[in-house]
């Protein structure tokens, strides 16, 4: 199964994303999170990309066109791929394209989660995450023991860029240069719209659906 999750900051990719890798037994590829853990690691990489991360701007295509092509690389890919949070401009999307001409691995179908942008700042100022990658939010998806993950016991944290004048800009972002891709992909029939505006469960059955009725292997 080859899939693009796509949508705005805060639209709930990650969170879907985590149960569609389980349910499919398909790898989750998250560009911020990989990112994310270069920061942390103190990276050249992760050292460069915080500059434009820490602004809510989009770090330079060349450098994720690289990160992509790696992962994608990687032989856990073999079963297909969840895309999560690339591509975000078109010079991405055309190398993503090139790329999987290369690895025979051709995009199935690219969901296109939709919530308006009033409802995506309440979620992102409300996010907790945890290193093992889980998202929660305060209201909405509250862990059992607050402050702490579910799954792995650490304690939870904000992220850095889910500050209100950081949500901003990057709203802004994706508006100027990745919202664009719903084109794209619409042109070259593989966007499907998905609601992501209803709760949790709700959404992920609802891609359920759309994928299974694909019949993608
Ligand atoms: P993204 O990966 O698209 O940036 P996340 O999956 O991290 O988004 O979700 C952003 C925030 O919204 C998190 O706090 C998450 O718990 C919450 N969230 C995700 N999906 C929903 C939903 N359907 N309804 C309400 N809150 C949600
Ligand atoms: P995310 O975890 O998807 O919200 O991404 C966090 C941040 O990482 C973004 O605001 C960007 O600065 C950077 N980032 C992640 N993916 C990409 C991408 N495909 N292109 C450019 N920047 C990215």
């Amino acid at each position: 199964m080859n899939v693009v999750l796509f949508g705005p900051p805060g639209a709930g990719k990650g969170t879907q994303a985590k149960e569609l890798s389980n349910h499919y037994k398909i790898p989750h590829i998250s560009t911020g999170d990989i990112l994310r853990a270069n920061v942390q690691d103190g990276t050249e990489l992760g050292n460069k990309a915080k500059e434009y991360m820490d602004k809510g701007e989009l770090v330079p295509d060349e450098v994720l066109i690289g990160i992509i092509r790696n992962r994608l690389a990687e032989p856990d890919c073999e079963s297909g791929y969840l895309l999560d949070g690339y591509p975000r401009t078109i010079p991405q999307a055309d190398a993503l394209s090139d790329i999987l001409t290369d690895i025979d691995k051709p995009l199935q179908v690219v969901l296109n989660l939709d919530v308006p942008d009033e409802e995506l700042v309440i979620r992102l100022s409300g996010r907790y995450v945890c290193k093992c990658g889980n998202s929660y939010h305060l209201t909405f998806n509250p862990p059992e023991n607050t402050g702490i993950c579910d799954t792995c016991g650490k304690e939870l944290y904000q992220r850095d860029d889910d500050k209100e004048d950081v949500i901003r800009q990057r709203l802004i972002s994706y508006h100027n240069k990745t919202h664009p891709l719903i084109k794209y992909y619409g042109d070259r029939d593989l966007l499907v719209n998905i609601a992501g505006a209803g709760d949790i469960n709700e959404v992920f059955d609802s891609i359920i659906h759309v994928l299974d009725m694909y019949d993608l292997t």
